[in-house]
């Protein structure tokens, strides 16, 4: 059972903020800041690496789209936008999804980048295994 497809189908109430024939987009149960809203396609895709190419391309004029709707009313200009695949990146629900987070001063969201500096030749070697794939 897949929660995200219950919501679609309408078995599971949501709030929704957008929908149109390929994708829906409602507040998150858990607001980790007052706005936050997730973009799902109605086809479950589990992640990423399912999404087709013109969904993908759809899912994320929608986001575009919501995150000015929610930079309107709520009248805020900083949102993180954000996409979780697999467990090691915190995907709790396995149906392709888009956070959009609003930011205020001093929320308490926290999103953190640790610095992991490289050498010339790690970052070469590492952007030729990219590019060869
Ligand atoms: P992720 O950790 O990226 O997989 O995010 C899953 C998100 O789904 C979490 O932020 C949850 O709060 C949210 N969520 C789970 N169940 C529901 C639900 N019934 N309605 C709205 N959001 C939900
Ligand atoms: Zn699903």
């Amino acid at each position: 059972m897949c929660i995200f497809c219950e919501i679609i189908k309408g078995n599971i109430p949501n709030y929704t903020v957008y929908e149109d024939d390929k994708c829906l987009a409602f507040l998150d149960i858990s607001q980790a800041t007052i706005g936050h809203t997730l973009v799902v396609p109605k086809q479950h895709f589990e992640n990423i690496f399912e999404l087709d190419e013109d969904t993908a391309k759809h899912i994320f004029n929608v986001v575009r789209i919501v995150a000015n709707k929610i930079s309107k009313s709520l009248n805020v200009k900083d949102i993180n936008i954000l996409n979780n695949n697999g467990k090691l990146a915190y995907q709790s629900v396995n149906h392709f999804h888009i956070h959009i987070i609003p930011r205020y001063e001093n929320d308490q969201f926290n999103i953190h980048f640790s610095e992991n500096k490289l050498s010339n030749e790690e970052l070469v070697e590492l952007l030729d295994k990219i590019k060869r794939a």
